[in-house]
């Protein structure tokens, strides 16, 4: 009998993470139709736990069937129309999948580049939108291909000025990094269920603000997707519950028992979590000599992005960390390919025993290569910044 027979790893990479049992469990209960009552009243709760997670009152809170990208897909395509000015800050490889699909709507794009590992300046968009008028301004949050964290405040007042729609990608920050899509006058926010909420991958919560909606309803031609198209996603997961497509049922529940464990915890703890357990894994890299590649100004504290050591092959290393010791971790995308590690501490994953595991087995890896004389710094280091920790903790 053919049979799946996962491993079970330790998923420290940008995504998917490991995932807590109550979502196993959740997943493996009865299905119900997409229009049974208890699914309905399932679903009412999932959209007011993302309310709550998104930390908004906004009408439109639903999960996009499909991953991250189905999010990115739905917040762009919704708001853009052949024609309308757009302009996406780029600094990364998933900026560039935001850039890519705005170009596909006819939209003239207005592109604002910034050098991989750094921010994208705000003064430099303020520039490059003088004269025009954008309907759009599209941004990545947390840039997973750099960790590089974007500052938000700033781009949101360029766009209201310019009375245009701030987007932001929110996939591997939303339940990890700070972030109040209403407090911060995001208009469009989307993410992803397979990162910090440690869902599996396959749902794409969004969020859309009254004055995005009033955009949607304004648009003079129909959305170029239909199965992303919101206004008919939105009568199924709004008031009128119209069938629009089969919710994936068993995907729903996941996504409300993550969210409830979110909820549960407190937002706010939890961010406090994901700074905790960052702070003591930056703490080891860098005494190992892997400095981060951001700034610490620019730093996500759901993911490390690092430097690799002078020599280093990081495929034979990630590919040791993974037969030996079971870890997952991601090397460079792109430009960065082979010069770095990305190194995630997302929701379940992100732990105080994750971090010195890891630091642990990337010693005596980097040992045995001859990479490093002695093993212990980086654990130590990182022992010391959870322990100094817990000192200020108790004062
Ligand atoms: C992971 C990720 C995505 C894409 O999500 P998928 O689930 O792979 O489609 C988009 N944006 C960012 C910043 C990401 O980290």
């Amino acid at each position: 009998m053919n049979t799946v027979t996962p491993p079970h790893r330790i998923l420290l990479g940008p995504g998917p993470t490991n995932m807590p049992y109550r979502v196993y469990r959740a997943m493996t209960t009865p299905i119900t139709g997409h229009m049974d009552p208890e699914f309905l009243e399932i679903m009412a709760q999932v959209g007011d736990l993302l309310r709550y997670t998104f930390v908004t009152n906004n009408k439109i809170t639903l999960p996009v069937s499909g991953t991250g990208s189905a999010g990115m897909e739905a917040a762009l395509v919704n708001f853009l129309e052949p024609g309308d000015d757009c302009c996406v800050l780029v600094g990364g490889f998933f900026a560039q999948r935001m850039a890519e699909i705005a170009s596909r709507t006819g939209a003239n794009m207005i592109q604002v580049d910034a050098e991989w590992g750094k921010p994208t300046d705000p003064q430099k968009v303020a520039d490059a939108l003088r004269g025009r008028r954008p309907k759009v301004i599209a941004v990545v949050h947390g840039e997973t291909s750099t960790g590089v964290l974007q500052p938000l405040g700033p781009l949101a007042e360029i766009a209201h000025k310019h009375d245009a729609l701030l987007v932001v990608d929110t996939v591997p920050t939303l339940g990890g990094v700070p972030l109040k899509v209403d407090e911060m006058k995001i208009d469009v926010c989307y993410s992803g269920s397979q990162k910090c909420l440690s869902c599996p991958p396959g749902l794409a919560p969004i969020t859309v603000s009254e004055r995005g909606a009033e955009a949607l309803r304004n648009r003079k031609s129909k959305v170029q997707s239909w199965y992303f198209d919101l206004s008919g996603v939105e009568k199924y997961w709004g008031k009128e519950r119209t069938y629009h497509h089969t919710a994936p049922i068993t995907m729903i529940y996941a996504l409300h028992e993550g969210l409830s464990i979110v909820k549960e915890e407190g937002l706010e703890n939890r961010w406090a979590h994901h700074a905790h357990c960052m702070n003591a894994l930056r703490a080891g890299l860098d005494a190992l000599g892997m400095p981060s590649l951001p700034e610490p100004d620019y730093h996500m504290s759901s993911l490390a992005v690092v430097r690799l050591p002078e020599g280093v092959d990081d495929v034979r290393l990630r590919s040791r960390l993974l037969s030996r010791f079971n870890i997952e971790i991601a090397g460079g995308l792109g430009p960065l390919k082979g010069k770095i590690l990305r190194i995630g501490l997302m929701g379940t994953s992100c732990s105080e025993g994750n971090a010195l595991l890891l630091l642990s087995a990337l010693e005596i890896l980097l040992a045995e290569d001859g990479y490093l004389k002695a093993t212990g710094r980086g654990a130590g280091a990182a022992q010391a910044a959870l322990a100094q920790a817990a000192v200020v903790a108790a004062k």
